[in-house]
């Protein structure tokens, strides 16, 4: 039996992080995946590479160069004869960068001496790890200590099962071979709006049904609100209070049916992704006798240190509590091989930044305003828009602010939400202020480059005190 100082089963952003972490820090470590890629190949990244962050990122700018070449270009003199697509090109494109990235980890787990195994991995009591290869061939490792890094699997509605064809998960909608003429996107959540902004881009007519009554009731209210007013203005339908009752394929069309509080409604898609959530995939992944426990959601229940209270056993990213986000499962992933090596390894989760790659992005850290006033802390809040900022009216994107909240006694940074052109690079600084302790007063006395997007940070940072330069206090 081989035999590891760790095993990491999942090689997904926690997973694959916390192999080369381990590996790094001198620990004999192997990796365990059995993910299979478009080409019938073994594959690592997990979902973020394959079919999830990654991909989706393609497909995104490869919508944003033709929208903007069809919609914004005209503004700056530019125009071009009869745009057309080509959505096999663009598919390609997408699938390139997957297989360069998944490549990428192969090339690092030889570079860092991470052992692969490609097969279904189980963890067994005493710290072994069953593989089941794709042929059924089974083979057992022993660990000193073993990392569960499943990760997570879309919830599929019963009512509107995945066929792949019609019917599809976020791997689906990123693999539709022509641009459907009506896609329907049940959930408003981070998938739904960033795919459905892709087919709305290359032309689809979009309808997205939401549940809840509130858009995008995760971020502040003041940036929802701000998003859906742009994504109105893009043509994406967001039908709020809205639930799906029925999905049903007839011939090439999905009739859908679903409730709102003005009574049933009727829908004909050609496509319909349902996007309602994922959950923890750890289905078949523990046997008996483990001692590993599972929530009321199937997620591992780990403590602070994602330590499972089985020695030697721990979980990260997706399949344990917390956001499902790779970055954050990636700091869980390197934090527990800091843990293992006997280094003291911490993922503060209250600094974990949020983004949504949306026209305009969406991006928040800390507390909203609804949470500070839910916890009774008293805040102050600055806000800066983007139409105020010279570089992103020259870059005409003038869509969005960055709005801050700071305690109102101590100034501490409590949180700090934007909407608007690059917010997913510009959330960085304020992740960084936020994790030193920041204040507002700290930022605003910080000097921002000129003309640049983060002068809006600075500005909202002197918002704060009601000292901002470019606009009225
Ligand atoms: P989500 O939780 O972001 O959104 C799901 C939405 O579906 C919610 O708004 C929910 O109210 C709605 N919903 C649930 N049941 C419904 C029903 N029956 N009818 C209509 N609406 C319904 O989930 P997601 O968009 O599927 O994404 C899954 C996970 O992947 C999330 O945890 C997300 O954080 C992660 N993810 C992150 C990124 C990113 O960081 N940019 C991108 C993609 C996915």
């Amino acid at each position: 039996m081989d035999q590891f100082d760790v095993v990491v089963i999942g090689a997904g952003p926690a997973g694959y992080v916390a192999a080369i972490r381990a590996a790094q820090l001198g620990l004999k470590t192997a990796c365990v995946d059995m993910f299979v890629g478009k080409d019938g190949k073994a594959a690592l990244g997990g979902t973020c590479l394959n079919v999830g962050c990654i991909p989706s990122k393609a497909l995104l700018d490869s919508s944003r160069q033709f929208h903007n070449l069809t919609h914004a270009f005209a503004v700056h003199g530019i125009s071009a004869k009869d745009p057309a697509i080509d959505v096999g090109t663009m598919v390609g494109r997408k699938d390139k960068i997957v297989k360069q990235f998944t490549g990428g980890i192969a090339m690092l787990f030889k570079q860092n001496k991470v052992t692969p195994y490609f097969g279904k991995g189980r963890l067994l009591p005493g710290r072994q790890v069953e593989v089941t290869a794709a042929d059924g061939s089974k083979q057992t490792l022993a660990a000193s200590n073993v990392i569960i890094a499943t990760g997570s699997v879309p919830i599929e509605l019963p009512f509107a099962k995945f066929d792949g064809k019609h019917i599809v998960d976020n791997a689906g909608a990123l693999d539709f071979s022509a641009v459907p003429k009506r896609l329907g996107v049940i959930g408003a959540g981070v998938i739904g709006l960033e795919l459905g902004s892709v087919w709305k881009r290359l032309g689809s007519e979009v309808t997205i049904i939401e549940a809840l009554p509130d858009f995008l009731a995760a971020a502040d209210a003041e940036v929802a609100k701000a998003a859906a007013r742009e994504f109105a203005k893009q043509g994406l339908k967001i039908e709020l209070g809205a639930k799906l009752a029925k999905a049903e394929i007839k011939g090439q069309e999905v009739h859908l049916t679903y409730s709102t509080k003005d009574g049933d409604k009727q829908l004909v898609v050609d496509k319909l992704l349902v996007a309602v959530g994922r959950r923890a995939y750890t289905a078949g992944v523990l046997a008996d006798g483990t001692g590993v426990q599972l929530d009321e959601r199937g997620r591992v229940v780990v403590d602070e240190h994602c330590w499972t209270g089985v020695e030697g056993v721990w979980a990260v990213g997706d399949c344990v509590r917390g956001p499902m986000l790779a970055h954050k499962g990636s700091e869980e992933g390197i934090a527990v091989a800091e843990l293992i090596a006997g280094k003291a390894g911490h993922v503060n989760l209250d600094t974990v930044p949020w983004v949504i790659y949306t026209e305009p992005e969406i991006a928040w850290v800390g507390k909203t305003e609804a949470q500070c006033k839910a916890e009774n802390i008293p805040y102050r809040t600055g806000s800066f828009p983007f139409a105020a900022i010279g570089r992103a009216v020259a870059m005409n994107e003038p869509a969005g602010f960055v709005k801050m909240i700071a305690h109102a006694d101590t100034d501490r940074i409590l949180g700090v939400h934007l909407v608007g052109a690059n917010v997913s690079e510009l959330v960085a600084e304020c992740v960084v202020a936020m994790e030193f302790k920041g204040s507002s007063e700290d930022l605003a006395r910080i000097v921002h480059a000129h003309p640049t997007l983060s002068e809006a940070v600075h500005e909202a940072a002197l918002a704060v005190d009601k000292r901002a330069i470019h606009k009225a206090n």
